[in-house]
């Protein structure tokens, strides 16, 4: 299952969601303060990651 990130539009919180590719974003929201307007981040391997901060959280 491919695990798609999101960031919330306004605390700007950065998640993974792992959902099917036809899944919709996250209905439940940003976890940190609950805002549905979501920005999904194309997700690619190394250099865009590198430095960006938010993966050390997600397990890479
Ligand atoms: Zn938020």
């Amino acid at each position: 299952m491919p695990t798609y990130v999101y960031k919330c539009a306004k605390c700007e919180h950065t998640f993974e969601v792992q959902a099917k590719m036809s899944d919709p974003p996250p209905t439940e929201g940003c976890p940190e303060c609950g805002c549905t307007v979501l920005d999904k981040v194309i997700q690619a391997v190394g250099s865009i990651l590198k430095g960006s901060g938010w993966f050390k959280k997600g397990g890479y």
